[in-house]
């Protein structure tokens, strides 16, 4: 009898959102891939979300971008590796030789593994010599990092998943986490169904799905978050319900803290007047904050993406510092990372305002650290533009050369037609893609095609800190390479030394080993909440066999790594006085438009657009707005309408009620150009940016809603 081979499971790590689920695929017979859970993944133990289930339906080649591509006489043509390569390596020497450094930049991508991140850092900060290097996770979680600075002097996450579990009560604010961070959504649900007395406190302008597991929903006024959080910094001091101890031994700048919330938010009433909540709900959530010690305070985008996002997550974490509820089973602020490496980029410096193992590129101790560590020719030393600057530095023609890797900017940037002006307007733009045609690579000079999910090895790291390996399944389509490799090859052609490494687990190990490296005898002064030395030293096998673990990674007994699940860092209150959204309603643009994501699509879908069934649950964009608001524009329910702003205009589909406020609206994000009216509604987001994180605001564009059509 012939007995069939069973299909070898390869473990991995999911291609989406920040929750990091462990996956198993497995090759079928058939020649397709079996996708399912990882039950000894901690993120997911077993779980997957829609999307997550749906990635084997995402791997067919249609459409990939197979070989190197060269513009000549203003069409693209296929070209071999070594043309592509040498026509970027000469292109950006050129320039810099010409303009300098600063006339080159990278825009990567939260997609991108560890070891790409690292890769295309080095070279950047430590080779060119400019930081110039922006990632699109500026758009999704920068207020976070720069909040986390601020509080914990480092990017500190200080809880874990598991403190869902533990909570009493879990505050979910700006985060539709049921569509966006589904896995840890349900572990939500589970904690409710066990403990029914859980309470679960959602904040949002809009009645989500994430409402269903809410004892309170909080509709605040879009962008008053600040009003809401220290008004309740302001309740927990009259009430007395401040941990003293904590806040005299871990803590510093309670008193500047407090007497900015005091001075607009110690009247409740006044608070009540600004959010625009009901006096009783505000009430509860306060009583409840200050009587619950086990509080979990989990916050996304809708905190984030705002020109007040950093300020936004200050206030937040300000109150955490008050209570004592940091880095401790069941408590902490939280913020939910959107894409599946924005983490890992952190690590690594992924930032222009950053360097490598979370040193800062404003301290010089850090950055002779990092440059004795590279024994690089240079070491950037300052700070390079950010993602929105960067597109006004190459309209203006300041950055002669961008090369984009992994990201769709011509979709998902704000005011994307200055986007559009940008690449029009660059020398040299180089687009490294999986996909042969998106917005963006209608723009690139050379395109290079790059591994996706399931064929490239590489590491990521979740919300909770947790570095998991996501494992390649399939073989390279066509000539596509690892992105680290494109980079390496780009910067041995520029006539750099240091990027000789052969496979991931080498750059892995150096990432590792600069994590706890020390400049000599001492560090310098150096002091890093950030270390992986018990990953230090990894050989191929150990790489390939790593399970996940939770940074600050130390050696323990007989040298096994040992994650840490919490960090007890203490921190500084930060004085965050509220101001509202930059650009206001007017009589032009009358409604605040609030973009976001829909539970089934992804970014710009050039992965999730390819699974007929996750097209199913919302099959086109679509504008949402209250139905008083629908009447006094004079839209209905199905036909089109043309939202405007002062950016842009996008045509989209009417839909009423979908549990959003009088004079707002709602435009989900995925929707590209190459639909068949242009659906991009990054066109019509204001460029206003947070100015210490310069994260965009996305969640507050004045608009206009006007009739279109019925179509
Ligand atoms: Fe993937 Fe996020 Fe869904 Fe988990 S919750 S399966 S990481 S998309």
């Amino acid at each position: 009898m012939k007995i069939s081979p069973i299909p070898l499971a390869v473990r991995t790590t999911c291609a989406y959102c920040g929750v990091g689920c462990g996956v198993q695929a497995t090759p079928q017979a058939d020649g397709s891939i079996g996708v399912k859970g990882d039950p000894a993944h901690p993120a997911n133990n077993g779980k997957l979300c829609v999307k997550g289930s749906a990635l084997g339906e995402t791997l067919g080649l249609e459409g990939r971008l197979l070989h190197p591509q060269v513009r000549e006489d203003g069409a693209m043509r296929r070209a071999s590796w070594d043309e592509a390569l040498e026509r970027v390596a000469r292109g950006f020497s050129d320039i810099i030789a010409e303009h300098g450094p600063g006339s080159v930049a990278l825009y990567v991508s939260g997609q991108l593994l560890t070891e790409d991140y690292y890769v295309a850092n080095k070279l950047m900060k430590g080779y060119i010599g400019t930081a110039n290097i922006d990632t699109n996770s500026r758009l999704c979680m920068s207020s976070s990092v720069a909040g986390h600075k601020r509080a914990f002097g480092a990017d500190i996450v200080p809880g874990c998943y598991e403190d869902f579990d533990l909570a009493d009560m879990v505050v979910l604010t700006g985060s539709n986490a049921a569509w966006c961070h589904p896995v840890l959504f349900q572990r939500i649900a589970r904690l409710k169904e066990r403990r029914p007395e859980v309470m679960v406190v959602v904040i949002d302008p809009r009645r989500t799905a994430t409402c269903e597991l809410a004892d309170l929903h909080l509709p605040v006024k879009p962008g008053t978050d600040v009003w809401l959080f220290n008004g309740l910094l302001s309740f927990l001091a009259r009430e007395g319900a401040m941990d003293a101890p904590y806040i005299d031994g871990r803590t510093t700048g309670l008193a500047e803290a407090l007497a900015v919330a005091n001075a607009d938010c110690a009247d409740p009433m006044e608070v009540v007047r600004i959010c625009r909540v009901e006096p009783a709900k505000l009430l509860a959530f306060y009583r409840a904050f200050a009587a619950t010690a086990k509080v979990v305070t989990a916050y996304s985008q809708g905190v984030n993406q705002s020109s007040a996002g950093t300020d936004k997550v200050n206030s937040i974490i300000n109150c955490h510092l008050a209570t004592g509820r940091i880095g401790r089973p069941g408590m902490g602020p939280f913020s939910l990372t959107g894409q599946p490496n924005a983490m890992g980029g952190r690590e690594v410096g992924g930032m222009a305002n950053m360097l490598a193992a979370h040193m800062d590129l404003d301290k010089p101790e850090h950055r002779d650290l990092v440059q004795g560590f590279w024994n690089s020719p240079r070491i950037a030393d300052k700070p390079g533009l950010k993602a929105v600057d960067l597109f006004h530095a190459i309209e203006a023609g300041k950055v002669k050369a961008v090369w984009i890797i992994g990201t769709n900017p011509m979709v998902s940037l704000p005011d994307a037609n200055q986007v559009q002006r940008a690449l029009e307007k660059c020398e040299l733009v180089v687009a490294s893609e999986i996909m042969a045609s998106t917005d963006t690579t209608a723009f690139a000079d050379v395109l290079l095609p790059a591994l996706g999910w399931g064929e490239k090895d590489g590491t990521v790291t979740n919300s909770e800190r947790c570095i998991s390996r996501q494992r390649a399944f399939l073989p390279a389509p066509g000539e596509a390479r690892a992105d680290w490799k494109i980079l390496c090859q780009v910067a041995q052609r520029m006539g750099f030394d240091g990027f000789e490494f052969g496979a991931p687990h080498e750059i892995f190990d150096e990432h590792a080993r600069l994590s706890s490296w020390r400049n000599g005898a001492d560090e310098g002064g150096v002091k890093r909440a950030f270390k992986l030395e018990g990953l230090a030293g990894l050989g191929a096998h150990d790489y390939d066999t790593l399970d996940p673990v939770q940074w600050p990674v130390l050696r323990g007994p007989g040298g096994a790594a040992v994650g840490t699940a919490r960090i007890d860092c203490g921190g500084k209150f930060v004085a965050t006085a509220p101001r509202g959204p930059v650009h206001a309603a007017s009589a032009e643009y009358p409604l605040a438009l609030n973009t976001g994501r829909v539970r089934d699509q992804w970014h710009t879908m050039t992965r999730t657009g390819k699974a007929p069934r996750l097209a199913g649950h919302v099959p086109e964009s679509f504008v949402d707005l209250h139905p008083h608001d629908a009447l006094l524009y004079g839209v209905r329910e199905g036909e089109l309408a043309r939202v405007s702003s002062a950016w842009g205009s996008m045509v989209a589909r009417v839909q009423l009620g979908g549990g959003i406020t009088r004079g707002s609206v709602f435009v989900p994000i995925h929707w590209n150009g190459q639909t068949a009216s242009d659906a991009r509604v990054g066109a019509l987001v204001s460029p206003a940016v947070d100015p210490v994180s310069g994260e965009p605001e996305f969640k507050h564009t004045p608009v206009m809603v006007e009739h279109f059509g019925v179509s």
